[in-house]
């Protein structure tokens, strides 16, 4: 039987972008799990071959319903055309209201309570739909379905993941300008850069290290397979290479596992060899070089793009819409 997994991926709605502290804990819950929670009302959404089901708990939220539902199929849609399908066959998620505003926290679980994905979303009561056009953590929270589970010493390539695929999934979508993810990048990034007395990715699990330590591994693949490929391809053909040969949420891999599978798809050894070189040394990642090479520069208002830089054109595909199109969730 497969471990059930309990995963804290988000303590709270700032967390990925402040200093605030990420914990994973596993262990038993007081009271009910979350997946027995009471259940209000239930929607559906339809997307590629996938259902989900929102479950809303009790509560009076000032936004209806029907808008808390549009937020939640943005995220899913986000994430299918990033991925080219939704990456399970059925997801559920639990919206549950708490006194405050915006997303206040969310969990995501592989194979709970029957299905293969779920998502635990506290949405403050008094959110605003503002609040929701500028959330990311509904489409992190569905990233999380779309790698398998592996040991905790690897958390850092399911938050990593999560962080760096988020924006670009949403830009991909038409719902950010890529300006703004490279901007947030520039900013962000070095926030995962190693201490001095920190070790590589499986052995520092700080909060830096584990979302943006992982994301800046993410961003590094992306770029060298790009490098290696002509710009044929890229982190993201990898990404549904391993959900197409069953690494999702519900299935636990090794972190071995999940690599080969990706280098083989882009025909490379991109992911193996950079987990090799980073699993336990803390080497640091060369950001500015990085943003030289893709053409991303400070200016006074933020960032601009640098079309002549040399690699201009790998920043360009990273956030392009794919040829598999936007996804869209069925009427
Ligand atoms: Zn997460």
């Amino acid at each position: 039987m497969r471990r059930r997994r309990l995963r804290i991926i988000a303590t709270c709605a700032f967390l990925i972008f402040t200093a605030a502290c990420g914990f994973f804990l596993r262990g038993q819950f007081h009271g009910d799990p979350p997946w027995r929670h009471p259940v209000a009302s239930s929607q559906t959404i339809h997307i590629s071959n996938t259902v989900i089901q929102v479950d809303f708990g009790p509560g009076s939220p000032d936004l209806p319903k029907s808008t808390i539902l549009h937020w939640v199929e943005n995220a899913a849609s986000s994430v299918a055309t990033y991925y080219g399908r939704f990456p399970v066959a059925r997801d559920r998620v639990l919206i549950e209201f708490a006194p405050g505003q915006g997303i206040l926290r969310g969990t995501s679980w592989g194979d709970v309570g029957g299905s293969p994905a779920f998502h635990r979303l506290v949405l403050g009561e008094q959110t605003t739909q503002r609040d929701l056009d500028d959330d990311w953590e509904m489409t992190h929270e569905f990233v999380h379905s779309a790698f398998p589970s592996v040991d905790d010493d690897h958390s850092w390539i399911e938050e990593g993941l999560a962080t760096y695929i988020e924006p670009i999934a949403r830009v991909q979508r038409g719902f950010l300008p890529a300006e703004r993810i490279w901007s947030d990048m520039m900013h962000d990034m070095p926030k995962g850069d190693p201490g001095s007395s920190d070790h590589g990715l499986d052995r520092t699990h700080t909060w830096g290290r584990t979302y943006w330590g992982g994301a800046q591994f993410c961003l590094l693949a992306d770029v060298t397979i790009r490098e290696q490929t002509r710009n044929q391809k890229g982190l993201q053909d990898a990404l549904r290479a391993i959900v197409s040969a069953g690494g999702t949420i519900d299935k636990d891999w090794p972190l071995e596992k999940a690599f080969e599978a990706g280098d083989h798809a882009t025909g490379t050894h991109v992911l193996i060899n950079l987990y090799d070189s980073m699993r336990d040394t803390p080497k640091p990642v060369d950001l500015d070089e990085l943003w030289r090479k893709l053409g991303v520069v400070h200016s006074s208002d933020g960032i601009r793009f640098d079309d002549h830089a040399p690699e201009a054109d790998i920043r360009k595909a990273i956030t392009r819409t794919p040829a598999t199109g936007v996804i869209r969730p069925q009427p």
